[in-house]
């Protein structure tokens, strides 16, 4: 069986922010390619600004995975920027639209992460709420980019293909985010809230095989099979599609 390719679009980092580089750079966290490796998946970063060459990528892999990272520009979903709002890259927000665009056309499988749901919705047209802690009697949700690490459970819809590849009913769910998703996205279904009632995965009603959470299952795949199943079914569903791509 030859090794499935999963294209992870990479972070910008900007000049200070690896001791002893002079300049920035582009990064992939090591949760997310550890739990793609254990998945027997090759993850291949993406450090592109052209969305249009960002895309061609896609020819030669089998599947696309969103991670997590700043926030989009509020203006992509129609917005005005609330003050909270942190971290954003236009170039991303271009480079990953973009991708996901085209991996949903194409039928190609989409893991999408944190961010990634975000990504996900914007790209189909919903929008995001900007500041959950503006929102009053919501569940920790924790703080983007690192603080104190926050866990809560999130229920999952019991047809959904999250449900299947999981197993769970119940998952318990490392979190780190301060946007959700608000108006959904074209053809996205719920598919797992938290007791709060926020949107914690989606899933896209089209042929290919799209799953997205705004938790991080990077966070606990390699003690939790529950959260490391999600990055073996990317891999399976990614190993499928290249097999089935006409060349
Ligand atoms: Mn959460």
């Amino acid at each position: 069986m030859t090794t499935p390719s999963i294209a992870v679009p990479a972070y910008r980092l900007p000049a200070g922010r690896v001791a002893h580089w002079t300049g920035g750079g582009f990064a992939v966290p090591e949760g997310y390619v550890l739990a793609a490796r254990r998945a027997g998946a090759t993850p291949l970063a993406v450090m592109e600004s052209d969305p249009d060459a960002a895309v061609r990528v896609l020819d030669a892999v089998g599947g696309l995975m969103l991670l997590g990272g700043g926030d989009l520009d509020p203006a992509l979903y129609g917005a005005e920027r609330h003050r909270e709002v942190y971290g954003v890259d236009r170039d991303r927000d271009a480079v990953e639209i973009a991708m996901t665009t085209a991996a949903i056309e194409r039928g190609m499988p989409v893991l999408a992460i944190c961010r990634g749901i975000q990504v996900l919705n914007v790209a189909l047209g919903g929008t995001l709420i900007q500041h959950l802690p503006d929102l009053p009697g919501l569940v920790q949700h924790g703080v983007p980019g690192g603080g104190a690490p926050v866990a809560h459970q999130v229920k999952v819809s019991p047809e959904s293909e999250l449900a299947r590849v999981t197993g769970a009913e119940v998952l318990a769910c490392s979190s780190h985010h301060h946007q959700a998703l608000d108006r959904l996205g074209d053809r996205l279904v719920v598919t797992a809230r938290s007791d709060d009632g926020v949107v914690e995965a989606v899933e896209h009603e089209g042929p290919g095989w799209t799953v997205a959470v705004q938790w991080h299952p990077e966070d606990a795949a390699a003690d939790d099979p529950a959260q490391q199943s999600l990055f073996d079914a990317l891999a399976e569903q990614a190993h499928g599609y290249a097999a089935r791509r006409p060349v």
